[in-house]
């Protein structure tokens, strides 16, 4: 039985559960769990409804940075605040898979993506001009108290998306952000570090969603994989999501046996399954 799991960012709306799982079912046709995972992940991308890609969130000085990285057991590839490109997802990839690297970031990231032919492309939105002005009209009235207040980080949240897949018994990766708003340039989530927002081994593949710099100070993806077979999975993730209290916070994750979707906030995910 062949699975994936596709999300689309904590704290997201959960009416989009049936695009999401639209995605998921066109990404899970493939014929690896590489493929799939980029697949569900480019198609959310493309998708300005989600915060990665097309659509994804401004930094405060208005630029648009993005994150993405790609896993399978044994390889990793990452970008770090890439901009002006289509799919960030593709560039993670083409590093890992035709790179001697396994992250590359901001301009050699650009560069590395131009030379393989990746072409300029502007991934603002209406939306996301919208969402930054009322974001720093916050800020001018005060209201935005500090990073680290809950409620700044339940209303500034992303809607990152990923994918984890288990396809012929392989497992893979992936996930692709434009980060939380309200960021200075230069800043960088979870998702692109190894064993932060994304982790995929022999037992298995986990991706995490929510705040980045909590998610990084836990390791949250590399301690649930790490946890692999002590429990269900189920267990194991809503005890690692317990340990964060109100901080907003998703994880998807897959093993041999077992599968997980689960998030203190809504987020809309999709769990598909085919036999080939
Ligand atoms: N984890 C992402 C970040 O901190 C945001 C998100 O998951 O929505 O960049």
């Amino acid at each position: 039985m062949d699975v994936l799991i596709a999300h689309g960012g904590a704290s997201h709306r959960e009416d989009l559960r049936k695009i999401v799982e639209k995605y998921a079912f066109n990404a899970i046709e493939e014929e690896n769990a590489l493929n799939a995972v980029i697949k569900a992940v480019m198609l959310m991308e493309d998708d300005p409804e989600f915060n990665a890609g097309t659509g994804s969130n401004m930094r405060v000085d208005g630029s648009i940075q993005m994150d993405a990285a790609v896993m399978v057991p044994g390889d990793f590839g990452a970008v770090i605040n890439i901009e002006y490109v289509k799919n960030p997802v593709l560039v993670a990839r083409d590093v890992m898979l035709r790179s001697p690297h396994m992250i590359l970031a901001g301009d050699g990231a650009l560069k590395f993506a131009r030379k393989l032919g990746y072409e300029y492309y502007d991934p603002s939105t209406e939306e996301a001009i919208k969402r930054r002005e009322r974001v720093l009209q916050k800020l001018k009235n005060g209201e935005i108290p500090s990073y680290y207040h809950p409620q700044f980080l339940a209303e500034f949240l992303g809607d990152t998306v990923g994918a984890v897949a288990r396809i012929n018994g392989e497992f893979a990766a992936a996930v692709s952000t434009g980060g939380t708003s309200l960021t200075l340039r230069g800043r960088v989530g979870d998702s692109p570090i190894i064993g932060a927002g994304i982790y995929c081994g022999k037992k298995g593949a986990v991706v995490a969603t929510g705040i980045g710099e909590e998610i990084m100070r836990r390791m949250l993806s590399f301690r649930i994989y790490n946890r692999i077979g002590e429990k269900c999975l189920e267990e194991i993730c809503r005890e690692e999501i317990e340990k964060f209290g109100d901080i907003p916070v998703g994880v998807i994750a897959i093993s041999d046996e077992d599968v997980c979707a689960i998030s203190n906030r809504s987020m809309p995910y999709a769990i598909v399954k085919t036999q080939r």
